[in-house]
């Protein structure tokens, strides 16, 4: 199962779930739930965030209230129709952290070598936009490079986290398009000045469309990651192409600043990275993950 959020015509948010190829309201199917178990106790689930964070985010959860519905009642008034737009999964983090030339052939065509240790800087929460928004080209800015990324979204608060218990801190996995204003970016390199503007436009960082919980994922580490530009494989890669894999991005950025659930990691982007124009349409796809898809404005 794969859950999302979502808005409705009448501006609401609420969480929904993909079972067995269709998409449901599970913010309704909750609330149903509640009044079948606990006469309408619990808290309300509207944001996949709070889901997280309160530590209700977990393929269990899912399982349990849809199973429970269809034994009392057909779900079929829950199915979704065409009046929905998907939002960023996590749609305020408190810091998007992103790791910089985690493979080695992307470092290599930016001549740039290989890290010695995890490479990271920030990207602003402001920059999320969902499934099917437009990122838009800032004017003057140059260069706009798509940068695909399996994204990982932390599900407990974490210090020092040892290695090998790091998987346990993911909350869920989803796909990140780290776009990038890459002339800003060199010559604010050349110039010792961070990236984070290069970063951090408005649009720039599309998220989604699902948020995977992490039981979903029997091996984050070979996740197979491919994005198209109208229709053209322009990155392929695979997560065990990574030079620090996931658990050790965790570890590593525990070490400096405390991991909070809802916090999200780019993991890095494979080659073939490349400028975007206006009218393009840009698609992420990891089978376990979806497909996240842009159109640039
Ligand atoms: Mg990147």
């Amino acid at each position: 199962m794969r859950a999302f959020s979502f808005s409705t015509d009448d501006g609401y948010t609420q969480i929904g779930v993909e079972y067995q190829e269709n998409l449901y309201n599970f913010s309704l199917a909750w609330e149903l739930y509640k009044q079948i178990k606990s006469s309408g106790q619990g808290p309300q689930l509207n944001f996949l965030q709070i889901m997280v964070e309160t530590d209700f985010f977990h393929l269990d959860t899912f399982q349990e209230v849809i199973f429970a519905l269809r034994k009392v009642r057909s779900i079929d008034d829950l199915k979704l129709s065409h009046e929905y737009k998907f939002l960023p999964p996590i749609n305020r983090p408190q810091k998007i952290l992103c790791i910089g030339r985690n493979y080695e052939a992307h470092a290599d065509e930016l001549g740039n070598v290989k890290p010695k240790e995890p490479l990271f800087f920030c990207k602003a929460p402001s920059a999320l936009i969902g499934h099917e928004e437009s990122i838009r080209l800032p004017k003057h800015a140059g260069r706009v490079d798509h940068e695909g990324e399996v994204a990982v979204v932390i599900g407990k608060s974490g210090h020092n986290i040892k290695e090998n218990h790091a998987l346990e801190y993911v909350g869920g996995y989803s796909l990140l398009n780290d776009v990038t204003a890459r002339e800003l970016q060199k010559s604010d390199q050349q110039a010792g000045r961070p990236w984070f503007r290069a970063k951090s436009f408005d649009t720039f960082c599309p998220f989604g469309p699902f948020l995977v919980p992490k039981e979903s994922i029997h091996d984050p580490n070979n996740l197979q990651l491919e994005v198209t530009v109208n229709g053209n494989v322009r990155q392929a890669g695979s997560a065990s192409q990574m030079i620090f894999d996931i658990a050790s991005i965790i570890a590593y950025l525990s070490q400096y600043c405390t991991l909070e659930p809802g916090d999200i990691i780019a993991t890095g982007t494979p080659a073939g990275v490349a400028p975007l124009k206006s009218g393009d349409l840009v698609e992420l796809t990891v089978p376990e993950l979806g497909t996240l898809r842009n159109t640039v404005e």
